[in-house]
């Protein structure tokens, strides 16, 4: 039998499907005001997030998990962004340095054993990040994937066990990039080098024309996801 915080949240998640982007923004910092942040991995998506609260001034925070292994030109986007909205993104990192990684498990630990390094590196830092939060907003579509194919646009995130909203699940990629040119926002000039999506640079690759966007990822492991987004598309 579903919960009432179940039922409450899906009626929610229904209201909003159709809802402006805005309505969404406005609603989540309404909702959850000092206890909701963005996770950005400064995608596409993720600036299109910040423009629109940015735009809206809303004092929603924003956090960024450093892996210690971005490409150089994530990190010159970070720089670029901060300075661009006059804001800083707050920092996550791994419990332990890459050197001492390194010498723990190998200097290859992303090449034999990815879910191992993405634990060390991004799932433990975001829980860290999520720590105290009561919601946080993610730049996830339905088209990304078949994993994300069922996305709500609100639900409760049983791995991390706090409310999840998702604003853009209904964007396009068209809708996202027609965005991004119209209002001139700094991007990864590697997207401009069919690098469609961008994770550490180890565990990227460009795709080729036609390629689903997130093929480029983990090439050669049965692996889509870094860890982040693997719980349940469910409302309790
Ligand atoms: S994406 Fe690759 S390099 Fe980054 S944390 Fe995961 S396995 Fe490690």
């Amino acid at each position: 039998m579903k919960s009432t915080i179940g039922e409450h949240l899906k009626t929610i998640a229904e209201a909003l499907e159709l809802a402006p982007i805005e309505e969404v923004l406005t609603w989540g910092m309404e909702t959850y005001g000092a206890n909701i942040s963005l996770a950005c991995s400064l995608g596409p998506e993720d600036l299109v997030l910040i423009h629109h609260i940015h735009t809206l001034n809303l004092p929603i925070k924003a956090f960024f998990l450093d892996t210690d292994l971005h490409f150089p030109e994530t990190y010159e986007l970070k720089e670029k962004i901060e300075e661009h909205y006059g804001f800083k993104l707050d920092v996550y990192n791994a419990h332990i340095s890459l050197e001492e990684q390194n010498k723990i498990y190998g200097p290859s630990l992303f090449t034999n054993n990815p879910d191992h390094c993405c634990q060390i590196r991004k799932v433990e830092p975001l829980e860290h990040a999520l720590h105290r939060l009561s919601a946080w907003m993610t730049g996830i579509r339905r088209e990304q994937s078949p994993t994300r194919a069922n996305t709500p646009i609100i639900q409760w995130d049983s791995r991390f066990n706090l409310i999840k909203i998702n604003p853009l699940v209904n964007w396009t990629n068209e809708d996202i990039w027609s965005y991004i040119h119209s209002k001139s926002i700094p991007y990864n000039s590697l997207h401009d080098k069919n690098y469609p999506s961008i994770g550490c640079a180890p565990c990227t690759n460009p795709v080729s024309l036609g390629e689903n966007s997130r093929s480029g990822r983990w090439q050669g492991f049965n692996k889509t996801e870094c860890g982040l987004h693997q719980g349940e598309n469910s409302y309790e």
